[in-house]
């Protein structure tokens, strides 16, 4: 099959990124960060971040692309899910590139290419999927054709109740890296709400009784109890698919993916039932361009590209509802 590189743009919330993949190598990456000043993520104010930024993110990769040599063979980008504003900046850039360098336009579902890029990364085939992210949180497998999600949050995703409890607690966002770092000086276990409703689970109930607990607990032992409460969840209803699909792999993505004390606790439950736990790095865990560029290989490859018309942005695209036409 002839080497093909493409483009891939990502931006659904806080990271500008795009990155140049083939199928063996990364060929190069930029990004730009969105940090707001205070509070948390604002929509619009991250999509003028992504505006400000994305032409001159544009003008350097395809400069480092051209210093090797490579002729691009699509653009892919996130077309959802996201913030509306931010998702309608960088499609606006992706169909720009791809009608002047007359090439296909792809449009990836940002938490298959979560998936995707933790499947390259850890060489694993068929794994049960714990994708937790600051919008998202899911338990998901491949099965005829789509991942299929087992399980979901109900409300908020796991980064974002992290995120709003750390910004109650006086920390700047994120918060998830900090609660985690605190935590370890923890004395004792508080009780918090652990809302798991049959493969569902819940986090701002959580997250309204974490902020009560402050006032008669320490910082240490709410941030530590928060994360206890929490991940238990995830791994109970991780531990459910495996045992009802018959699995033996769990694959771990998303920027929460980073957190030590989850690994240590999903790894466990694998460990117990003799399943293993994949974890890509942390550049391939949070959100990222390259996950994007990959995702759209596959696609290209399986001859999945986008009509211009067709391309408006999906603020709510779900995984299962992208046709898998490259497994
Ligand atoms: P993503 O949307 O996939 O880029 O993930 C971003 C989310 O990951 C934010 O909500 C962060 O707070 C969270 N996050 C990043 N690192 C950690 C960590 N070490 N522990 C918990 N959450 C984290
Ligand atoms: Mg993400």
């Amino acid at each position: 099959m002839k080497n093909r590189f493409v483009l891939g743009i990502e931006g659904t919330a806080w990271n500008l990124s795009a990155a140049i993949i083939d199928r063996t190598n990364i060929i190069a990456e930029v990004e730009s960060q969105y940090q707001p000043q205070k509070g948390g993520l604002h929509p619009r104010m991250a999509s003028q971040h992504h505006a400000s930024e994305i032409g001159n993110l544009i003008r350097k990769i395809l400069t480092e692309g051209e210093g090797f040599g490579v002729e691009l063979s699509a653009i892919a980008f996130s077309q959802g899910p996201g913030f509306g504003p931010c998702l309608r900046t960088i499609a606006t850039a992706a169909r720009a590139l791809s009608l002047s360098l007359e090439i296909p336009l792809i449009g990836v579902n940002h938490c298959i290419a979560h998936i995707e890029i933790g499947r390259r990364m850890c060489d694993v085939r068929d794994p049960v999927i714990l994708y937790v992210s600051g919008g998202n949180s899911q338990v998901l497998s491949y099965r005829d054709g789509k991942y299929r999600i087992f399980g979901e949050t109900l409300d908020i995703g796991i980064g974002n109740a992290l995120d709003k409890f750390g910004r109650y607690a006086g920390f700047q966002h994120p918060g998830g890296p900090k609660i985690e770092q605190i935590a370890k000086n923890a004395k004792k276990y508080v009780s918090l709400p652990y809302v798991v409703k049959g493969m569902d689970f819940s986090f701002s109930g959580l997250t309204t009784a974490a902020k009560d607990a402050l006032v008669h607990a320490s910082l240490e032992d709410v941030c530590y109890s928060f994360q206890e409460t929490a991940f238990a969840m995830l791994v109970e209803v991780t531990e459910r698919a495996l045992a009802h699909i018959g699995k033996d792999d769990v694959l771990l993505v998303g920027g929460v993916g980073a957190n030590e004390r989850l690994k240590e606790m999903l790894d466990l439950m694998c460990k117990d039932r003799g399943a293993r736990l994949y974890a890509p790095e942390k550049r391939f865990m949070r959100d990222n361009g390259i996950m994007i560029a990959h995702t759209g290989l596959l696609m290209l490859e399986s001859g999945a590209t986008l009509d211009i018309k067709d391309s408006a942005v999906r603020p709510n695209y779900r995984p299962d509802d992208v046709d898998v036409s490259w497994i």
